[in-house]
């Protein structure tokens, strides 16, 4: 097994995950089996109970790890499938350490965080290095650990301390460096500075280990005279310096790296078999390139309550700019607070009121995402019942699926007050209600969550659009869930229960309203499962809808072009079709994935 484990430097936020990611795709695209591990200093046993303003979005594995979303870059661009110990965070380890003390382990010695605790981080990374994250199911070749925050932080340095000692452990032949540091621009003079670069590198040193590879960011690309420089202060050779400035896409940055030689560096240092294999970079480029090109734009409302950090629906934005590369569009996402389309504000706060009912009356769909609590849950039902009532392609994700039940039981059905039990454990119609085996008073990992598989019950839409599979696997996140108990009532006015669970055949995993363009809803996560070259089905469908080019897409049997070509073409790709096929349920062959369109767009604002 070798090892490439990233740090930071400088500050956080900087894309060290997409460019841990991007290593990890040019390896594979070598033919390299690749695995990831991502270490989060902080002392939460898991991210399942961050606020979504902490961290941005909780990323949810198959087997309902709740995750940093840097793990979803690594499924997205290594195309794999990760476990919950990829993920370690300060916490885990402790809670580990502390069960062993608890049962005697230590034979009644001191426990200190040299060994203990470091000696616990390198069983741990070495124990989830073997494990196999492909559909080949064998043992990865590649372990690439990405350590959050930066060089010197307190909660970090257990975890060099550990990684000192693992280089020796498992020889410098199969262990290296990459540090990812930045290149400021200061506007004044405009020249890239390497100072800050330095610093971190000393840092880095004197805390024992070396850097094989400086990766720079900068806005603009690298100088020549600093790559020298970082060379020199940095005691490097010029080619182990490389840059990565802000560009288009994110699909960009393997090729970027790739046009740096990464992949012979890492054959030659880690004595990697490499294979010269690139068409899965050729892929890339062509997704970059069509990115850039596509000139009509598609304009979504994604009506949350987590609006002020883009990052806490991060999988949801990109499920829907993969779908709407797929149909040749431009995503215009308009992210409305759902809070201000509730009659109140007409009164508390009118500039926020129309201004949100005007973006939510233009946008061509209108998509309700996931959340929990009552704040904002009227602003959505309210944003329901105009999709529906206007015919407006709509998609539920979760409690949007829920709160479209909802607002149909209190307009169509009659049932004033309906209602779920989480916004009103009272209400006189609960006709969403919480799942028994899953009210816990302890909050964290308490949920139905992970991969569940569905069963369609009825021929729909979205069975098309899954094309016509009998059941999916998809990701779940939810303590509360349909009340059974009204079914009847909605389907006989054709608000359907299209799909069910397979296990407890109670719970209602889909919804459709008949004669309605688009107006479906998910209890489960699709968009965790969505790839840049395999789009969601259920965000595809609703994409293409909300574009006009959803019936034609179905006529031609869920094809994107009237070819039959696929997504995008590439002569020397050798791989099958199958890459290419979308709307196949289970995860097949892909690559790519995308992420950081903020740091593509080197947006400071998304520095966590
Ligand atoms: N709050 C809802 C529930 O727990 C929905 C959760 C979600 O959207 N992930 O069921």
């Amino acid at each position: 097994m070798k090892y490439i484990l990233v740090s930071g430097g400088v500050i956080s936020g900087i894309g060290k995950g997409i460019i841990a990611s991007s290593i990890g795709t040019i390896l594979k695209s070598c033919g390299v089996r690749v695995t990831a591990i991502k270490i989060d200093p902080y002392l939460n046993i898991d991210a399942g109970t961050f606020s979504p303003y902490e961290h941005g979005e909780v990323f949810v594995l198959d087997d309902g790890g709740e995750v940093d979303l840097d793990l979803g870059n690594y499924e997205r661009f290594l195309n794999a499938k990760l476990h919950r110990d990829n993920n370690i965070t300060t916490g885990k380890i402790y809670q580990h350490v502390i069960n062993k003390e608890r049962r005697g382990d230590y034979l009644g010695k001191t426990v200190q965080v040299v060994p203990h605790i470091s000696d616990a981080i390198m069983e741990w990374v070495e124990r989830v290095a073997k494990i196999p994250v492909d559909e080949s199911n064998n043992t990865p070749e590649v372990c690439i650990i990405e350590l959050g925050g930066t060089i010197g932080d307190i909660e970090g340095m257990p975890f060099v301390e550990a990684f000192r000692q693992f280089q020796f452990k498992v020889k410098q032949e199969n262990f290296c460096n990459i540090h990812v540091s930045l290149l400021p621009q200061p506007s004044a003079t405009g020249e890239q500075k390497s100072k800050p670069t330095q610093h971190s590198v000393r840092a880095l040193r004197g805390l024992g280990l070396s850097p094989d590879l400086i990766v720079c960011r900068s806005r603009s690309p690298m100088e020549d005279e600093v790559k020298q420089k970082v060379s020199n202060f940095c005691h490097v050779g010029p080619s182990q310096v490389l840059g990565v400035h802000d560009c288009t896409s994110i699909y960009r940055v393997p090729i970027l790296l790739e046009e740096q030689n990464v992949s012979q560096y890492f054959a030659k240092r880690l004595g990697l078999p490499i294979k010269a294999r690139k068409s899965t970079l050729s892929k890339w480029r062509a997704l970059a390139d069509k990115q850039d090109r596509v000139h009509g734009k598609v304009t979504i409302a994604l009506v949350g309550k987590y609006t002020k950090l883009e990052d806490s629906y991060a999988s949801v934005i990109k499920a829907l700019k993969h779908s709407a590369i797929a149909a040749n569009r431009k995503l215009d996402l308009t992210i409305i607070e759902a809070q201000n389309l509730e009659d109140n504000m007409k009164i508390e706060n009118p500039v926020g009121y129309y201004e949100a009912w005007k973006m939510l009356c233009c946008a061509d769909g209108v998509l309700v995402p996931g959340g929990f609590g009552n704040r904002g849950t009227e602003g959505k039902i309210a944003a329901v019942h105009w999709a529906r009532t206007h015919r407006k392609p709509f998609l539920g994700i979760c409690l949007g699926m829920q709160m479209a039940v909802v607002e149909f039981a209190r307009n169509e059905l009659g049932l004033k007050d309906a209602n779920s039990t989480e916004n009103c454990p009272t209400a006189e119609y609960p006709v969403v209600i919480d799942m028994p085996e899953h009210t816990n008073m302890d909050m964290g990992g308490t949920q139905r969550l992970g991969k569940r598989t569905s069963v369609f019950k009825k021929e729909c839409l979205l069975k098309k659009l899954y094309k016509n599979v009998d059941q999916i696997d998809e990701r779940h996140r939810h303590r509360y869930e349909v009340n059974p108990s009204f079914v009847h009532q909605f389907e006989e006015r054709g608000f359907n229960f299209t799909a069910q669970d397979i296990e407890e055949g109670i719970r209602m995993e889909a919804i459709e309203l008949e004669g309605h363009p688009f107006f479906v809803g998910v209890q489960s996560h699709p968009e965790f499962k969505s790839r840049p070259l395999h789009p969601s089905p259920p965000y595809l469908g609703f994409v293409l809808a909300s574009c006009g080019k959803l019936q034609a897409f179905l006529q031609r049997g869920c094809r994107l072009s009237p070819r039959g070509e696929h997504l995008l073409s590439t002569t020397e790709d050798s791989d099958s079709e199958a890459d290419y096929e979308v709307g196949s349920v289970m995860a097949k062959k892909t690559s790519s994935d995308e992420s950081v369109d903020r740091l593509a767009a080197g947006d400071a604002s998304v520095q966590r």
